[in-house]
């Protein structure tokens, strides 16, 4: 797959910086803000970083970009490095923006020594005003032709903590006129006393985003700086900056923001989901998070694979949810142990099978090594309710009164009974198997055009099944008219308290994924107990969103 792709457009301009000995192999960096769990995207974004330096040996720091003290928070570090390495990548330094403070801080005096820097008293409101438009020049701060010796000493009070918050900033000194608004005279300090994650009260002034950012780069000596397309008007500042530090010349290179369709990506607003409880916490397996991902049972590889597929460009589209869960039932459809769990169970009694019978199914037919597993079949069975019907139409192959159905790896059985309570509904179909169909050594001759799956009613263990869907209704929610939260699909989560499965289930573990036969694909969820087993829906077996589109 990957070796027969073309190359995407990074993988070019690396081809060509290894050929020409720019550099003798490349750095590549993930940097995330530790403010939320992380998503699909930060996925794509993964898969490309280290994908990269895999297959072009280099390495990939882990940075987080921790330089905002409000929104950030231990918990999102550790479930960020959790979801990294479920992904199945290594990073080769775990790095923090915030060790760099003291550098940073350095870095910006000498800007001020250099006479780039000043500290400005100004209002926010002030400096807004005299920014300009794009259109329009903006102007320059009265504070601007302070001394170098005035900024020095504004500054280092500045840190000591002197000043209210807004009370000052640093700015570089640029141009107010600049054609790019982020090279009129950008903030690159402000005052915030508050108490941060990692580096506690010692700082009350924190670097902005671009102040921190490619100087962060350039101290790991990051080659190949990769970041999406909202960043390219940066560049520039990012260019200058780094020519003016005269520190090591990293580059930054931009490619689309990857979206999925009836999904929202942005932290903020998975955030409110959690807030608000419309889903049950980051990792709730409708949430397009790696955590949520992997809680549903989507295996990671399928995950890779799906990134790989898409790949990367320079425009920004809509990719459809479509392809990720046919990257994920291609990948179960593999991997997965095939079993038979009823949802909606019926009781069948076999009327002239007495002894109880050990049959052998397949645990995958994708899988030559698959094995096999024992189950017990007996005279009582459950078969799914939607199996049977007392008045078929034409084409219906399944039970109904006179008609024959093959149970899967067992025997054939014809209905000769409906049994119904007071009420005239149906509780039990009495049944005949004929001893000569069995499974593999049918020597009955009878035809019959369906199979269904059954669970024998002494081994059958109760389970609980939550129906997982989209969490949205809606194509584009980011597009949609009103609130995002107005588009959710309030039949996301069905929880079905009626099934049954085979025993084998009682083993399953958090780690094994299953084909529920009929059903679509399962996964132990992480709050079953030994005795409530409870499974999610990964994905059913077919797009039935695709039909759901086409009609
Ligand atoms: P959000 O808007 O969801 O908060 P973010 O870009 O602010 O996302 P960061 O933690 O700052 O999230 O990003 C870490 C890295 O992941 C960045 O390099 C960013 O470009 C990348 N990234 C985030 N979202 C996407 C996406 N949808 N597609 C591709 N890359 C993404
Ligand atoms: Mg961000």
């Amino acid at each position: 797959m990957s070796e027969e792709r073309s190359l995407n457009f990074i993988e070019e301009i690396i081809e060509n910086d290894l050929k020409s000995g720019k550099y003798e192999s490349i750095v590549t960096r993930f940097p995330p803000e530790p403010n939320g769990y992380l998503h699909m995207g930060h996925a794509s974004s993964i898969c490309l970083n280290f994908g990269l330096t895999r297959k072009y040996k280099g390495y990939t720091n882990l940075r987080f970009d921790d330089t905002n003290p409000i929104t950030e928070d231990t918990e999102y570090v550790e479930s960020i490095k959790e979801d990294i390495k479920w992904l199945g990548f290594e990073w080769k330094n775990e790095l923090y923006a915030s060790d760099y403070f003291e550098q940073l801080f350095q870095f910006a005096v000498t800007l001020i020594n250099k006479g780039l820097a000043y500290v400005d008293d100004s209002t926010a409101e002030q400096i807004a005003l005299e920014k300009g438009t794009p259109t329009q020049p903006g102007v320059n701060s009265k504070y601007r032709d302070r001394s170098i010796e005035e900024n020095l000493q504004l500054f280092n009070e500045m840190r000591a903590g002197k000043y209210e918050d807004g009370a000052k900033v640093l700015r570089l000194k640029i141009d107010m006129s600049a054609g790019n608004m982020l090279m009129r005279d950008p903030l690159i300090y402000r005052i915030k006393h508050a108490h941060h994650h990692r580096t506690g009260d010692a700082w009350c002034i924190y670097p902005m985003y671009d102040f921190a950012h490619g100087q962060s780069d350039s101290i790991e000596k990051i080659t190949h700086s990769i970041c999406t397309m909202e960043f390219i008007p940066h560049r520039e500042l990012y260019d200058w900056l780094i020519e003016k530090l005269e520190i090591f010349p990293s580059h930054q290179y931009e490619f689309a923001r990857r979206n999925l369709n009836y999904t929202v990506m942005s932290k903020r607003k998975l955030l409110s989901l959690v807030n608000d409880g419309f889903v049950n916490g980051w990792d709730d397996p409708r949430m397009p998070t790696i955590s949520g991902m992997r809680r549903r049972g989507y295996p990671a590889s399928s995950i890779r694979e799906f990134c790989d597929r898409i790949g990367i460009g320079k425009r920004e589209n809509m990719v459809d949810i479509g392809l990720l869960e046919f990257c994920v039932r291609e990948d179960l459809n593999k991997s997965s142990q095939r079993r038979m769990v009823v949802f909606d169970p019926i009781k069948v009694t076999i009327s002239n099978f007495s002894s109880d019978e050990i049959v052998h199914i397949e645990n995958n037919p994708e899988n030559e090594n698959g094995g096999e597993r024992e189950v017990l079949f007996s005279n009582e069975i459950y078969i799914e309710r939607e199996d049977f019907m007392e008045n078929p139409p034409k084409k219906y192959f399944r039970l109904a009164p006179g008609q024959l159905v093959r149970l899967k790896s067992a025997y054939i059985i014809q209905c000769d009974e409906v049994i119904k309570d007071d009420a005239g509904n149906i509780i039990e179909l009495k049944c005949t198997y004929f001893p000569e169909s069995k499974s593999g050594q049918d020597t009955s001759g009878l035809q019959v055009k369906s199979t269904i799956h059954w669970v024998s009613c002494k081994e059958a263990v109760p389970v609980t099944i939550n129906l997982y869907d989209r969490l949205f209704k809606v194509e584009d929610v980011d597009g949609a008219d009103g609130e995002f939260k107005d588009h959710i699909n309030e039949n996301s989560l069905i929880v079905l308290k009626t099934a049954v499965a085979e025993k084998s289930l009682l083993s399953a573990t958090l780690n094994d994924r299953f084909q529920f036969l009929r059903k679509g694909y399962f996964c132990l969820d992480k709050e079953s107990t030994a005795n409530n087993l409870i499974f999610n829906r990964t994905v059913t077996l077919k797009d039935s969103w695709a039909k759901e589109k086409a009609k």
